[in-house]
């Protein structure tokens, strides 16, 4: 939800004032909390709310639980909303918020999706995320596209926030919603300010898909233009759920909440602890590396025969899907983090009286290691195969890799 909050306040100056650029200050003046902020907040308030009346054990009492959340979430967004009535609310929203006897209106706005983000977060199930988000949007939202967007942008949090690999949550989007057949640079020029659910969640989606850090999904929403401050929510939330959220950027985006939300907020992160994790990028792979019994294959040139016309190919390997991934997001890290200084890795062994070698790498005692030096193994590892063919397999086969990534997730644990 956090992610949802920040990239709403940090749209907020950009909405009729678009920014096609990655480059601007995330905070500045002129920024703050809209609507897609407080009523993600009178969301959560109503989840939280549910949940005390019908605590979940996963199987039993969830029809009841959804019918109270449908009922609470018109309670929250109405009695939340009215003390807000200048936060950025459309016409027929704001008249459902002021209404005695609230009526959903058929709506397929981005409102849908822009509210909608602890509903992935407080799912304890695929389904569940699904059965959340319709209960949240249709009080409002009951038109087949409001409820697609919600659930779309819903679902991508919660496999983002079990671990799923982007190229998994691109098929399942593609799948099941939108075909995400354009990248955020080719559409930038024509994309204009748009109020629907169709014309924001697929290209949202795709501005987190494209994104290599938190912070550069924010900035990249923005980039795209049009309706700013939900687009950057609707990609801040996703992107929450995948990378965790960096605590400098939380903490200002925090500082804008008045007492009243602030404490909503408070509320809901002590029950869903979340977004808060620095390697989660990285340390998602644990169970992943776990189930896997294959990371690759080697290949023998069996075609040529040697001579010089038909030269061999050098044995090298064919690595699956989820090495590749973690390659490339180390290296992300590694250029979202420059703090870690990654690129000498060697020089840092050397710190810690480590040689970049498979053997020393292999035998260093994870547990007496902090993070840049865990970091730099796995750095080392990753780079070992540009000059070795097969290096990085036998970290993963050796177990070496899931090693530390199981450090790194325990260095991770820190006061909220
Ligand atoms: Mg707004």
């Amino acid at each position: 939800m956090l992610g949802a909050i920040i990239g709403d306040i940090v749209g907020s100056r950009f909405e009729f004032n678009n920014h096609r650029r990655k480059d601007f200050d995330l905070f500045a003046e002129g920024c703050f909390a809209t609507d897609d902020s407080i009523m993600t907040l009178a969301v959560a308030k109503a989840i939280i709310e549910a949940r005390k009346i019908h605590p979940s054990d996963g199987r039993h009492g969830e029809a009841e639980f959804l019918d109270t959340l449908r009922n609470l979430t018109v309670k929250y967004m109405q009695e939340i909303g009215r003390r807000y009535p200048n936060c950025g609310f459309g016409g027929m929203f704001y008249n459902w918020v002021f209404s005695d006897a609230p009526q959903p209106y058929h709506s397929f706005g981005n409102g849908a999706a822009m509210r909608v983000s602890p509903a992935g977060f407080a799912a304890h199930s695929k389904q569940n995320a699904l059965d959340i988000a319709r209960a949240v949007t249709e009080v409002t939202h009951d038109h087949a596209e409001g409820i697609k967007g919600a659930q779309a942008t819903a679902v991508a949090i919660y496999l983002a926030r079990r671990g799923a690999l982007k190229e998994e949550i691109r098929d399942h989007i593609t799948n099941e919603y939108y075909p995400l057949d354009f990248t955020i640079d080719q559409i930038r020029g024509a994309y204009r300010f748009n109020e629907t659910c169709q014309e924001t969640v697929p290209q949202a989606i795709e501005c987190f898909l494209e994104a290599t850090s938190f912070e550069d999904a924010i900035r990249t929403a923005v980039s795209l233009g049009g309706d700013s401050d939900t687009i950057a929510a609707i990609t801040g939330a996703i992107a929450e759920a995948y990378y965790g959220v960096p605590d400098e950027i939380g903490n200002k985006a925090l500082s804008y909440l008045d007492g009243g939300l602030r404490a909503i907020y408070d509320e809901w992160s002590a029950l869903y602890a979340e977004g808060r994790e620095r390697f989660k990028v990285l340390t998602k792979y644990i169970e992943r590396i776990t189930e896997s019994d294959s990371y690759g294959k080697w290949i023998f040139d069996q075609k040529n025969d040697g001579t010089s016309e038909h030269p061999t190919q050098w044995p090298h390997v064919s690595y699956d899907r989820l090495v590749r991934a973690f390659a490339t997001e180390l290296y992300q890290f590694h250029e979202s983090h420059p703090e870690y200084s990654l690129d000498r890795y060697s020089e840092i062994l050397k710190k810690n009286g480590l040689e970049w070698g498979a053997r020393p790498m292999r035998e260093a005692n994870a547990e007496s290691l902090g993070e840049p030096c865990i970091l730099a193994l796995m750095m080392g590892a990753v780079r070992a195969e540009r000059f070795c063919d097969g290096a990085l397999l036998g970290f993963f086969e050796d177990g070496s890799i899931l090693k530390w990534l199981k450090r790194l997730k325990d260095l991770d644990i820190r006061p909220n």
